[in-house]
């Protein structure tokens, strides 16, 4: 295979990132890459780490001038997705990628590009193999399985870092600076069932909330879109309220990040109750359109009649506790932040509802860029629990990057942005988890930032990168580097 990127410049940057480009390096399939970068560093006679998880730490003195600077961590992950179309014949286990240049982009033929984030890669790369660039001593980092959970970063032992200074560079949109991620947790309330016989002289009906949009629990909780099974909590309440009823079930929603789209109630009511719950849908149903008539408005409810009712039920106690407790689980953004524009700084996600023949289960997602307030939802949640006699446990707790109003790191890149651009960056944050909350845990006293060039469709087969973003941000980083004296 020819070397499509020959061409480009700066000449490095590119011609490591289609070195990488041939080595497979999946989630998971790190050991070859992570091997090729301590061969690298070997060679260029710098020291290097790879420790147990595969992450790799290469270190490089300061360069003239730079010898007692502070030190830099430059940082990125090894590992990519792996996404092709279904016609594209590629083994992600042992083929090298296919890039094209195509106008002003590099795609991979039919597959993921790993520009996300083999970019990192390549600018560490071609910072370590510099002889004429000026810049303080280095640390890359690069760290594993970030794209599956952050494994590589969650076991990364501190001891082998130094530096208290870190340029993340993950993200990928040019002109905006990254200064903040969210922190969560996964809570399961626990309502065990008490069975009995249904009652005579009954029908079931089966409710369903459908027509939802959905989506990521963190990245589109601020579009305020109908969670389907909060909306069934409400429809259980309302019923609760009108008729005597009992539950034979109910499930909505499939994964815990996730908003939930579509909530099954399997009820049971005495036979002369069927036109009173079905206007009891029809208003509830009018309502919802009204609410959600921007966000969701295909929302529809429906109510069927089963051919024949189930002979077990929830107790009237364990129907009564079930849909109070689905009705009171907070879901929903819980905080907006101040420091930062249109940044959702807490929220919590019902994002599935199951019953078993033991239980129901309430499965939620809390996310919050400050700690306190993640644990304060979690409180509230054990509260409601224990108030209908239900359990909660807490599981992949993972920690938030806390804006810092003093960052001097921020500070300068913002002051270099602005002398290169002409204009300001953006700060943003982010409602996810990224690995600098991790960091940040692990070496407490730590100042980072995240930036990136231009990648677009990224863990699609679509996936494409801006060349001329990779050159901007490539010179930004060497004139922030060049100022940390
Ligand atoms: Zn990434």
């Amino acid at each position: 295979m020819g070397n499509v990127l020959k061409e480009l410049r700066p000449e490095k940057v590119f011609k490591y990132f289609e070195e990488i480009s041939k080595i497979p390096r999946g989630s998971g399939n790190e050991k070859a890459i992570s091997d090729y970068l301590v061969n690298f560093a070997k060679e260029l006679n710098l020291e290097v780490i790879q420790d147990s998880a595969l992450n790799i730490i290469i270190k490089k003195k300061g360069t003239k001038g730079y010898e007692n600077a502070p030190t830099v961590i430059i940082q990125g992950h090894l590992d990519m997705v792996c996404e092709k179309n279904i016609d594209t014949e590629h083994d992600f286990e042992k083929d090298a990628l296919k890039l094209r240049v195509e106008g002003n982009y590099i795609y991979a033929d039919g597959t993921t590009l790993g520009a996300d984030n083999g970019i990192a890669v390549a600018y560490a790369m071609a910072l370590l193999d510099s002889e004429d660039i000026p810049h303080p001593p280095l640390e890359v980092l690069l760290t594993t399985e970030e794209e599956t959970g952050m494994g590589g970063a969650t076991n990364l032992d501190p001891e082998n870092i130094k530096g208290r200074m870190l340029i993340n560079i993950d993200s990928e949109e040019e002109g905006k600076l990254l200064v903040s991620c969210a922190g969560g947790l996964r809570d399961k309330i626990k309502l065990p069932i008490v069975w009995e016989e249904s009652p005579k002289d009954v029908c079931e009906y089966v409710i369903k909330v459908r027509g939802l949009k959905g989506g990521h629990s963190g990245m589109e909780i601020n579009k305020e879109r109908g969670n389907s099974n909060k909306l069934m909590g409400r429809i259980l309440m309302d019923l609760m309220d009108n008729v005597d009823m009992r539950i034979v079930s109910i499930n909505g929603g499939s994964k815990n990040n996730a908003i939930p789209r579509e909530a099954d109630a399997k009820i049971i009511v005495s036979k002369d109750k069927e036109s009173l719950i079905k206007d009891r849908i029809s208003i509830m149903n009018d309502r919802f359109k009204n609410e959600l008539k921007a966000s969701d408005p295909n929302i529809n409810l429906q109510i069927e009649k089963a051919h024949i009712a189930s002979s077990k039920v929830f107790s009237k106690d364990t129907t009564e506790k079930a849909v109070k407790l689905m009705y009171l689980i907070p879901s929903g953004i819980q905080s907006m932040s101040m420091e930062i524009k249109d940044l959702v700084q807490s929220s919590t996600n019902l994002g599935v509802v199951t019953t078993t023949d033991k239980e129901v289960l309430f499965d939620s997602a809390v996310r919050s860029s400050i700690g306190s307030l993640k644990e304060d939802i979690l409180l509230q949640s054990k509260t409601i629990a224990e108030t209908f006699g239900a359990e909660i446990i807490t599981e992949s707790s993972y920690p938030e990057w806390q804006y810092d109003a003093d960052s001097n790191l921020r500070k300068l890149l913002q002051r270099v942005y602005e002398e290169k651009y002409g204009k300001e960056p953006e700060i943003v944050a982010i409602h996810a988890g990224v690995e600098c909350g991790l960091f940040k845990e692990k070496f407490g006293d730590i100042d980072m930032i995240s930036f990136g060039p231009n990648l677009y469709d990224v863990h699609t087969p679509n996936e494409h990168a801006s060349i001329p973003s990779i050159q901007n941000c490539w010179d930004f980083l060497l004139e922030v580097l060049k100022q940390i004296k």
